[in-house]
């Protein structure tokens, strides 16, 4: 069951799991299959298998993200467990629906109109926006994972890739939860994608929630340049490099918010701002 799941990652005598505590995994809805119907657009090809564009019920447009992937059948029930107890608790979490088990494990979600950071930076380079944007989108993405941070849990792969908009670009969410963990394991396995790791998280150190403000720093770094952080280079040389100190290089910004880029990926997690501390001074830098 997946609840036996979540038990199973959480170490004998640890200290109480945070509030609000997972939901049994029969409270989580399941979806009305006769309500479901896909269709034929994939909206992108995740680890775990297909994203559908579908309509649910009176819900209109929902993403249904399906399991190919045969064997990662705990870890997408530890997302879906992870997804229905906390996604509702941020703005800027996307929306949780509920399961289906038929034809394949899946989970229905709030459909984002406008894809993902990824596709706008890289894809969509014709769409132009400007700083405040900018301000807006950390601000956003901050506060979602401010909440995630205060429930005990950490993201661990925030990337372009994961963060998903919609209403003509001014609203972003955190749009996948596939490789959370909680902040009360001592975690040194290593998770996520090169370019936005922190170099704890690499060196295989005990790191904690600062990883994702390193990740965030970079992501940051992203959207005012529209470059790849690392282009060219591959994955463990960019893990080397970065845990020699190496960074993306200095952009023409305000020094304020380019003093801030430097913190969020200081080498010591300590010395980097928290979540509450990146939404603070970026409501101060947006007046
Ligand atoms: P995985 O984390 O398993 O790699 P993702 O959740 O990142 O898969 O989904 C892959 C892609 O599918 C995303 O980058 C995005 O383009 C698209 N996608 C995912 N969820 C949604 C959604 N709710 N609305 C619209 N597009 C989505």
């Amino acid at each position: 069951a997946p609840s036996a799941a979540i038990m199973q990652e959480r170490e004998a005598g640890d200290s109480p799991p945070p509030a609000p505590r997972p939901a049994p995994a029969e409270m989580v809805p399941l979806l009305d299959y006769n309500k479901l119907q896909y269709t034929r657009q994939v909206l992108g090809k995740g680890t775990f298998g297909k994203v559908l564009k579908a309509t649910y019920g009176d819900h209109g447009f929902v993403a249904v993200k399906l399991m190919d992937n045969a064997g990662k059948e705990n870890s997408m029930k530890r997302e879906i467990i992870r997804l229905h107890t906390y996604g509702s608790g941020s703005e800027h979490i996307v929306r949780f629906y509920g399961y289906t088990e038929f034809p394949k494990l899946g989970y229905a979600m709030e459909f984002m109109d406008c894809g993902s950071l990824d596709d706008l930076l890289n894809k969509n380079k014709w769409l132009e926006y400007r700083i405040d944007h900018v301000f807006s989108w950390l601000r956003q993405v901050a506060q979602g994972a401010r909440y995630m941070h205060s429930v005990g849990l950490m993201h661990r792969d925030f990337k372009p890739h994961n963060l998903l908009l919609r209403d003509r670009y001014l609203v972003i969410k955190i749009g996948d939860f596939g490789e959370v963990g909680e902040v009360k394991q001592t975690m040194t396995n290593c998770k996520g994608s090169a370019p936005w790791m922190a170099p704890e998280v690499f060196k295989g150190k005990q790191y904690s929630t600062a990883c994702d403000v390193y990740s965030l720093g970079i992501i940051l770094w992203q959207m005012i340049t529209r470059r790849q952080p690392y282009p060219g280079i591959t994955a463990y040389t960019i893990l080397w490099n970065t845990a020699q100190g190496a960074r993306p290089k200095q952009v023409d910004c305000h020094p304020l918010l380019w003093a801030m880029i430097e913190k969020m990926w200081a080498m010591e997690p300590g010395e980097r701002p928290s979540m509450d501390n990146v939404v603070e001074y970026t409501c101060i830098m947006m007046k």
